[in-house]
């Protein structure tokens, strides 16, 4: 049977060596540290935890507490020693951040079946591979990346818009219509100049995220953020991507003082992006902002504008639901080169990643998890969503589908709908693991009520 070879011993990296040889596959995991370090990283440990120590929140009403219970279910390494390291941080699962990389490096070392080369990889190599190296791949393999990819499906920076969950959008006030009467791609936020004034006013006192000197960006004009846009003079951004031009209001018949615009996200249409406003403001600020705009007043923001150093592939243009690439089948990518955000979405891709490495290895097909399951509707989100654009992508209840409404009920309530989600996701989950020859033990919180 062929050895897979991984390549970096982050978040994603670590998981997917470990998934791979769980498998009973051998595996050769290259990890450039401490030899030569990223900007970012501290120490030669795997699965270092760069910034906060946090996996998210836990439980049935948070999605990151669906994926963690997810990974638990099938064995997740790195949600394991998780919770082996954990200290208290009230609902969300936070860890003792040099124990949680120390059990991650000691498992991976210990292997039997993996073997750790402490060297860069400046080229992707010949035959089956995962590529994890992240955020931060040094500068030769990203360059290789972009030779089997296309470079221009490889950004080194995060220009991102916040984006809402479509349920969220006041449609009695915001409209669906394209400029001129093109097709009505666009959901429209209509600003009288009174609500224009203020909203920039918000924007201009709003804080900022203060970048390491590393992650400093140049700006080009084409990914201004929108504050910086502001501070030009209030009527630019009414002369820029908030123009109201070729844009009748349903309610008045006229174009609006300002429009703000949403731009489809993912194939179903339940995440929507806040056109050119991509935005480096503090995630507080930045809803406060948001909420501003008309029919965003209770918008909830799925995942927040950034601006910085990022290194990831346009997964919608490249890659598979098995996390495959479409060019060459037997390269596989995880981690947020893939394309995710955060540490437990790497972790999640990784497991994934080696899983399906290790079944081609052993001649089996690789597969994805249903869209039911926090995994699947993330992985589903990577393959499917609108290449136009695409920002990494952290995972949300946005991503996978609500349940059908009872006869008679016209809407649900968040605290109603996601426990019916987690279970039913995560009993398709443990379905599918367990077509794949997994062990599988579900939570108590999946199983259905007494
Ligand atoms: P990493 O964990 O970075 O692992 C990639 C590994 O590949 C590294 O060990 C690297 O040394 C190695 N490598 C790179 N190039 C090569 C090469 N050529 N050869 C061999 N090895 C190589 N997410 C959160 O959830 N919470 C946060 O607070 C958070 N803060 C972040 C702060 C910063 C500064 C950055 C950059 C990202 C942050 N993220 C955060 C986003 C993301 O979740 C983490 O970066 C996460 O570690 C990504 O996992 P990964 O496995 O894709 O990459």
């Amino acid at each position: 049977m062929p050895e897979i070879t991984v390549i970096g011993a982050g978040l994603a990296g670590s998981e997917a060596a470990l998934s791979a040889a769980s498998q009973g596959v051998s595996v050769r995991l290259y990890e450039m540290r401490p030899h030569r370090m990223t900007p970012a990283h501290r120490s030669g440990d795997f699965a270092e935890l760069v910034c906060s120590t946090s996996l998210g929140g836990e439980g049935e009403m948070q999605s990151k507490g669906m994926l963690q219970a997810e990974l638990r279910s099938v064995g997740g390494a790195i949600v394991g020693a998780a919770d082996e390291s954990r200290v208290p941080a009230g609902n969300a699962l936070a860890v003792d951040r040099d124990a949680f990389s120390a059990r991650v490096t000691e498992r991976v070392r210990s292997h039997p079946l993996i073997t750790v080369v402490e060297e860069e990889v400046q080229q992707v190599p010949e035959g089956i591979c995962v590529i994890a190296s992240g955020p931060l791949t040094s500068d030769a393999l990203a360059e290789d990346v972009a030779r089997l990819t296309g470079s221009e499906r490889l950004s080194f920076y995060d220009a991102a818009a916040p984006v809402i969950d479509a349920a969220s959008i006041d449609m009695s006030v915001a409209w669906r219509a394209g400029r001129y009467d093109q097709s009505a791609d666009y959901i429209n936020c209509p600003f009288t100049k009174e609500e224009y004034l203020r909203f920039i006013g918000a924007l201009e006192t709003a804080r900022t995220h203060t970048p390491h000197d590393w992650e400093k960006l140049e700006f080009f004009e084409g990914c201004m953020p929108i504050e910086e846009i502001a501070r030009r003079g209030p009527d630019t951004p009414r002369f820029g991507p908030m123009s109201p031009k070729g844009l009748d209001d349903p309610r008045t018949g006229r174009w609006p003082y300002a429009v703000a615009q949403l731009r489809q996200e993912d194939a179903e249409g339940r995440m929507w992006s806040l056109v050119g406003f991509q935005t480096g403001l503090k995630w507080g600020d930045q809803k406060d902002v948001v909420q501003l705009i008309p029919g965003l007043e209770n918008a909830e923001i799925v995942r927040y504008g950034v601006m910085h150093r990022n290194t990831y592939l346009n997964a919608p243009a490249v890659l598979q639901e098995t996390l495959q690439l479409r060019a060459d089948p037997q390269k596989f990518v995880a981690g947020v080169l893939a394309g995710t955000e955060g540490y437990l979405e790497s972790a999640a891709t990784g497991w994934l990643a080696g899983l399906n490495a290790a079944r081609l290895a052993q001649g089996l097909a690789p597969s994805a998890p249903p869209h039911t399951s926090m995994l699947g509707g993330l992985v589903h989100y990577l393959a499917s969503a609108n290449p136009g654009g695409f920002q990494p992508m952290n995972v949300n209840w946005a991503l996978v589908p609500d349940p059908e409404l009872p006869a008679g009920k016209r809407k649900w309530g968040k605290r109603e709908k996601r426990p019916l989600m987690f279970r039913a996701g995560l009993q398709d989950f443990g379905t599918w693991a367990e077509t794949q020859g997994l062990a599988v033990t579900l939570p108590a919180a999946a199983q259905p009520p007494e």
